[in-house]
């Protein structure tokens, strides 16, 4: 079997279409432009290139972006007010601290801050709990664009066997919940799994959040299943000075003979995340002015 590829670059294309069409309807018709504000504290590369790229992404979704740059050294009670700043202001809809934080500032105080309506990221506690209870809440971008890809594929997911690999609290656990919700039956497997290959050939569905490259090798999957691969991995450089390869948490060779249904890494899950990002800031200026959800971009 050779599976068919998810096209994940295209899938997120069209979400940011329907995105912007949104956006130019609720302005056309209540004058609101929904707002998302980042905060970036230091100068680590990738976060500004996520920074720099979330930025463009939403002013061509026809919101505003406001950034906010802070240096390396600025003391957690700045932070803390900038967040209290952002909180207060109408114009701002969403807001996202780009992780990780510099050591000096406690990460779990400063995500508690985002007021959870306008939390993006749906990292705060409320939304976590939200979640977990099946109510309305604002879920995490990654997991909710593999949930997007999955029922663009499958379908209703009811009945289905999903196997999440991996716990975290920013892809794992909320995955998991999503397709909880879905009426799969779901089994999270971690580092200390006994026979992870055993437990992944009784899936329909394996999402793979784990961090390690190519781990998963298609004779572990079950003939047929639909493969969600959010893992990114740089391989080691071939030549001195070169860049290494992108990989996924999926050995996308093997199992693409295999899985019915397969994400590419890159190109599959990645683009996903920021589309997810701007669907729910419109969710999120939609229940803030009482408007109707934005179809089809919610879990
Ligand atoms: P994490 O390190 O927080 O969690 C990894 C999880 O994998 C842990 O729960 C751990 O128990 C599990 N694990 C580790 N080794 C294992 C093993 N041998 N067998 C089974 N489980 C094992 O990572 P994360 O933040 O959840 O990210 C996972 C991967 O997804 C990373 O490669 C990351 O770069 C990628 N990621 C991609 C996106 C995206 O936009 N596509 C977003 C977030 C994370």
């Amino acid at each position: 079997m050779t599976a068919k590829i998810i096209d994940g670059k295209a899938f997120a294309a069209n979400v940011r279409g329907r995105v912007a069409e949104q956006v130019a309807g609720m302005k056309a018709a209540h004058g609101i432009t929904p707002g998302l504000a980042v905060v970036l504290v230091g100068e680590d590369p990738a976060s500004q290139v996520y920074v720099r790229s979330k930025g463009k992404q939403t002013v061509e979704a026809g919101m505003n972006s406001f950034e906010h740059k802070l240096s390396v050294d600025t003391p957690e009670a700045e932070l803390l007010a900038l967040i209290d700043s952002l909180n207060a202001d109408p114009a701002v809809n969403g807001i996202l601290v780009q992780l990780p934080l510099p050591g000096h500032i406690d990460e779990e105080k400063v995500l508690a801050a985002v007021d959870p309506a306008k939390d993006v990221d749906g990292f705060h506690i409320s939304n976590v709990g939200l979640l977990a209870t099946g109510q309305k809440a604002m879920v995490p971008c990654t997991p909710l664009g593999c949930l997007m890809l999955l029922r663009d594929e499958l379908g209703d997911l009811s009945g289905k066997n999903a196997v999440v690999i991996g716990r975290s609290n920013i892809v794992g656990k909320p995955m998991a919940q999503l397709l909880l919700r879905d009426s799969c039956t779901v089994t999270v497997a971690h580092s200390r799994t006994q026979d992870l290959p055993g437990t992944v050939r009784r899936a329909d569905i394996v999402v793979a959040a784990v961090g390690r490259p190519e781990m998963v090798k298609g004779d572990w999957l079950k003939p047929g299943a639909t493969v969600i691969d959010v893992g990114i991995n740089r391989l080691p450089p071939v030549e001195e000075g070169g860049k290494g390869r992108l990989v996924g948490d999926v050995d996308f060779a093997s199992a693409a003979e295999v899985a019915g249904a397969i994400t590419p890494v890159p190109g599959g899950v990645g683009p996903m995340t920021i589309a997810c990002l701007l669907a729910n800031t419109l969710t999120a200026t939609c229940r803030a002015n009482g408007l109707a959800e934005p179809e089809g971009l919610t879990a």
